[in-house]
This record gives structure tokens, sequence and C-alpha cells, in this order.
């Protein structure tokens, strides 16, 4: 089976090499597509998104590697946006501005109303992520894991994203600490914002295995369990492996297909320029 990434990070953003090696990469690997999703710009100082200033270039660049190599791969352009309410710029806003070919929406930092402060739930730092659900939530798991469902689910109604970015972040550095996956409450936030996704939105959930091999989380995101409900609930899946650097393209692709084949999918979903395609496993 050829295989391919829609959602890759390259050095515009945080990732560590040009865009270019990863077109080589992905091309030595077989894949028949692969999506550029660098972190869209966002209104304050950070160290993870597109400079403001260098928007264009990044489009720009994307689209001259979609020119080159056009009989080797099917090359595209993407952004992964955060929603941050009050915050961040709506989506069709980035649609517009580079023509994307489909749009990942994720949720990274999370907007307590009335408090300035952001609570960042990603990246390598657990004390981070403590830090914050001290500062905002008084280190109350349930009130923080409410306010990035949410968040999420604000997301999805309000911005439409094509592709629902690692669904389940939230459980990554909380290692059964806060909260607990198992808990009732918790189950029911998850089958909520995926019973919306069903009924209201033609949004795409992707398996995302990055938290598995950075060693960051013990299983994908969204869990196998989710997974079953999305299943259940028809929500097309994609897979992805958030690459930050080349040699992470594929990785756990193998394992992960063979997880969401048990499940029951019989296809994923990726795009052949702005358009819907199926790939059967
Ligand atoms: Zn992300
Ligand atoms: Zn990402």
């Amino acid at each position: 089976m050829k295989y391919f990434n829609l959602h890759t990070h390259n050095h515009f953003c945080d990732g560590k090499e040009a865009p270019e090696a990863y077109v080589k990469r992905a091309i030595e690997l077989g894949f028949h597509t692969l999506g550029f999703s660098s972190h869209a710009p966002v209104p304050f100082e950070n160290k993870f998104a597109i400079r403001e200033e260098r928007l264009d270039e990044y489009f720009q660049t994307i689209r001259a590697l979609k020119l080159k190599y056009k009989d080797q791969i099917n090359i595209l352009l993407s952004l992964e946006i955060d929603y941050i309410p009050g915050i961040t710029r709506d989506f069709p806003e980035f649609v517009r501005a580079g023509d994307l070919d489909y749009t990942i929406g994720g949720v990274h930092l999370i907007k307590k109303i009335g408090v300035e402060e952001l609570w960042f739930i990603d990246g390598p730092w657990q004390e981070r992520f403590d830090e914050g659900i001290q500062k905002l939530f008084r280190g109350h798991g349930r009130h923080g894991v409410e306010a990035y469902y949410n968040q999420v689910l604000e997301m999805i109604a309000t911005q439409k994203p094509d592709i629902i970015a690692h669904f389940d972040k939230i459980k990554m550095h909380n290692k059964n600490r806060y909260f607990s996956e198992e808990e009732g409450w918790y189950k029911d936030l998850v089958w909520k914002t995926l019973k919306y996704i069903a009924a209201e939105t033609n949004c795409i959930v992707e398996v995302n295995t990055r938290g598995l091999y950075k060693k960051r989380a013990e299983t994908y995101f969204p869990s196998p369990e989710i997974l079953g409900q999305v299943h259940h609930l028809k929500i097309p899946v994609t897979l992805n492996s958030d690459a930050h650097h080349p040699d992470e393209l594929d990785k756990y692709f193998p394992e992960a297909i063979e997880m969401i084949q048990d499940i029951g999918f019989r296809e994923l979903v990726y795009f052949e320029g702005k358009t819907r395609t199926l790939q059967k496993l």
C-alpha cells in the first residue's frame, strides 16, 4: 500500500528541515501525496508558528515545489490553524490568502474567559502543562478538560476545518494525574463532541502517530477506544504522523493501519488538490 501524509511541519514553523527535504524523503518512501501544514501565524510572541511576514513566502515555496515535483508526487498546501476564541483569525481568511487545498484545525492553547494567560497543553514540557492547569483551573482536571473539549467543539462549529488535529491531545501530559479517561464524565464529553461532528459537519478525524514515536503518549491521538466510536458514527478518518522532521514521515504507519483496520475502517481519506479522495485499506 502506498502512503500519504497530510500533516507535516518544516522550518517555516517549528519543523526541522526545509520543505524540499520532506518532498525528497516522501518520494524515496514511495508516497503518492504529501501535504504541508505549518502552524498558521498567531498574534502573539511564540516559537512554533510561521511569522506573519513570512506567510506569503511559505505559500510561494510550497507552490513552487508542487510544480517542480508534479510528475513524481501530489503536493498539497495547507496550514495547521490554531483556534483560540477572540484571539486567532477565522480559518477562511487563511484559506483565501493561500488558496489552501484543505485546513487542519487544532487546539494547543486553551483560553479561559476573563483570564489573559493561555494554557499550553502541547510541546515537550510537562511542567508547562502543570503550571497552566494550576493557574487557570486550580489543578481541577475536569474543568481543564471541559475547557479543552468545549474549545475543540467551538472550533469545529465556527471554523469548519477539513481535518481535526490530534483529537484527544489533552491526555498527553496528564499521565493519569489530573483526570482519568475512564471516568464517565470524560467519556460523555468525548461522545458529545463526536456526535456533533457526525451530525453537523463533514470533518475528518486524523489518526496521529506523533505521541507514540515521541514517547509522549501510550497510544495514538485519538485512542483506539475513541476511534471505535468514530467508526460507529461513520466519521471519516485519515492517517498522519505530524512529522517535524523528514525521517518522521511514516513513523508507526504500518502499526496504525493494522489498528485502524482492526477497528473496522475500510478506507482513509486524503486529498487530490481540493478534492476528498478515498484510499482503500
Ligand atoms: Zn498540532
Ligand atoms: Zn502539527
